[in-house]
Order: structure tokens, then sequence, then C-alpha cells
């Protein structure tokens, strides 16, 4: 059998000032795995020099390939399309930042030669690199995803997981535009193992992701995978309906005994505006889906690929 190749995918946003020490450690780390390895990393339209150092690094090294988007479209679709270009038995997703350790590569290499799991995770021991308020909201999400969704996420593991090429060709089979990878990611479900490690803080640079952008990227995750929500104002309309048919009744008999009485401002108001208050929140709520279901219908590209290099050898294109 030939030897295999381990394809490690790098989605890069302005990371310019951490690409020397990325690669440095990643190839020396790699130094101690025996298995062919392919560095390859999508430049997902960086405004800083990003791309030309990766070139340069593609030149001296033949094992990096660089793969260029014409702009910024997000991690989600960077780490599409390094799937799509990926070529390995094995692909590993890795940060440019070196939050994720690369000397963790060589045991989970070693678990996946075993032959007996498909999917190896890397899971974050402790995130006490991260705020309370960072390490408090993930864990309310993933409780949240877990409970609504069908598929289950394991809780504090990022993108950082080695995954067999049958687990990667059942991924490529999704066809949404919504990419919510780390749901993706465990759609095809096959074997497991764990292996834990201590998050560090970032090498150099900043991080992409803001409040505002993780907010978004969890409404993304639990709308790609779980129709509860909408559901909830289902059953919600129904309980509140029954309420109101209660009351009727109450009402009803109680003019029949007691006559009419006018005062009522108050409770009237409150019917209202909690009624109303209800109403827009799971207007807005279907209205996130159907949002989601036009982006689905356009069918447009995830992304758009600039320019390769170091793909050479291999493409005839
Ligand atoms: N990234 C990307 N496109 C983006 C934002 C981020 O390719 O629009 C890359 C980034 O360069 C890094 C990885 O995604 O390699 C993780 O980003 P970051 O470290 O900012 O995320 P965090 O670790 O804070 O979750
Ligand atoms: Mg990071």
């Amino acid at each position: 059998m030939k030897n295999p190749l381990l394809s490690i995918l790098t989605p890069m946003f302005n990371e310019s000032s951490g690409i020397d020490r990325f690669f440095s450690t990643l190839e020396h780390a790699m130094k101690a795995v025996p298995i062919d390895y392919e560095i390859l990393c999508v430049d997902d339209g960086s405004t800083d020099d990003t791309l030309a150092r990766l070139r340069a690094h593609a030149e001296r090294n033949p094992c990096i390939r660089v793969l260029a988007l014409t702009r910024n479209f997000g991690k989600e679709a960077a780490m599409t399309a390094a799937l799509d270009h990926a070529e390995g038995d094995a692909v590993l997703p890795i940060d440019a930042d070196l939050q994720d350790p690369p000397e963790l590569i060589g045991a989970m290499v070693e678990q996946w030669r075993t032959g007996q799991y498909e999917v190896v995770y890397a899971k974050r021991a402790s995130r006490q690199t991260d705020s309370l308020l960072k390490r408090k909201t993930a864990q309310w999400f993933y409780r949240l995803f877990n409970r609504m969704s069908e598929i289950h996420i394991p809780e504090n593991v990022g993108d950082f997981r080695l995954m067999d090429r049958k687990a990667v060709d059942a991924i490529k089979q999704l066809p949404e535009k919504d990419r919510f990878m780390k749901g993706l990611f465990c759609w095809p479900g096959f074997r497991h193992t764990v292996i834990e490690f201590d998050r560090q803080e970032r090498a150099s640079g900043q991080s992409k992701f803001n409040y505002w952008r993780l907010w978004n990227f969890a409404l993304s995750g639990i709308t790609s995978f779980s129709t509860f929500p909408i559901r909830a104002g289902t059953y919600f309309g129904l309980l509140v309906s029954l309420f109101a048919f209660i009351y009727a009744v109450i009402v009803i008999i109680k003019t029949l005994f007691t006559g009419v009485d006018v005062p009522g401002y108050a409770s009237t108001m409150v019917v209202i505006l909690f009624l109303g208050g209800i109403q827009l929140f799971f207007l807005g709520l279907l209205g996130e889906y159907v949002g989601r279901i036009y982006k689905e219908v356009k069918n447009r590209p995830i992304y758009l690929v600039a320019a390769k290099w170091g793909f050479e050898e291999r493409d005839t294109d």
C-alpha cells in the first residue's frame, strides 16, 4: 500500500505577523511524524502581505500549497475550499495562530493509524486563555445546540481534528451554502476518539471573531441544524391559545353572573404587549429561516478561487 498522505488545512486571514512562526513550528513538529504531508493554506482575501509570504513559503517547501480566494469569504468558506482541494487520505484543519498545538498531530495520526477511528478530536481540556464571558457563552451555546439538534457536537472542540478520507468525502456531499463547519464535521458520524490539550494564547495578531460575529455564528449554527426554534413558536402559540380559551370561558361565566365591569385597561395592555412581542420574536425567527432558504436557492458558489500555487504536479488544468 502506498504511503498515506495527510492534508493539513489552514485558512488564513491577515495572519502575516505569525506566518513564519507557524510554518517553522508546524514543520518542526511534522519531522517527528512518520507520514507524508501537504500543508494547504487558503488565503481568505487577506489585506496584508499574508499571500506574498505564503507564496514565498510555497517556493521554499514543495509540501506547501496555496489557494487564494478572490476576497474574504469567512473562515467556514475558506475551510470548505481547503476540503475541496485536499487530496490526503486524512485531513487535519489547524488554525494559523498556533492556538492548536502542532505537537499534537503525531498523537492524532497515531490514533488514526490504529485503524480503529475515522475521526480524532483534539479537545481543549481548559479554556483558561479565554475570558470568563467567552467561556460561559461557549458553554451555553454547546448546551443549547446539543439539546435542539439531532447531531451532537462535542464541547470545546474546534476545527482542530483529524478526519479520515471517508468522513471528508461524506462532508463534501453536504451542499448547503450556510456552512457551520463544527456541525458539518460531526454530521457523518463515524468512529471517533478524543485527545485533550491545553489551548494557548494566540501566538501573534488578533482574533477575527468578536462577540457580534460569534453571536451570528451561533445563530447560523442553530438554525442550520435545528428547526426546534420555529417549532417552539407553534407550541407557544398553542399554549397561549389554550390559556386564552380558558380565560374567555371564565370571562363569559363571570359576565353572566355579575354583569359587565369596565376596568381592565392594565390587563388588556399587558396581554396585547406580551402577545405583540412574542409574535414579533417568532416572526423574526421565521425570517432567519426564510433568509437561509433564500441563500440556499440562490445557489451561489461558496467561494471563488483567484489563483493556486503548488498544485502543478497534481493538476493538469
Ligand atoms: N480566518 C479566516 N477567515 C476569516 C476569519 C478567520 O480564514 O474571515 C482564519 C484565521 O486566519 C485563523 C482561523 O481562521 O487561521 C481562526 O481564526 P481566529 O484565530 O481569529 O479565531 P479564534 O481562535 O479567535 O476563534
Ligand atoms: Mg485563534
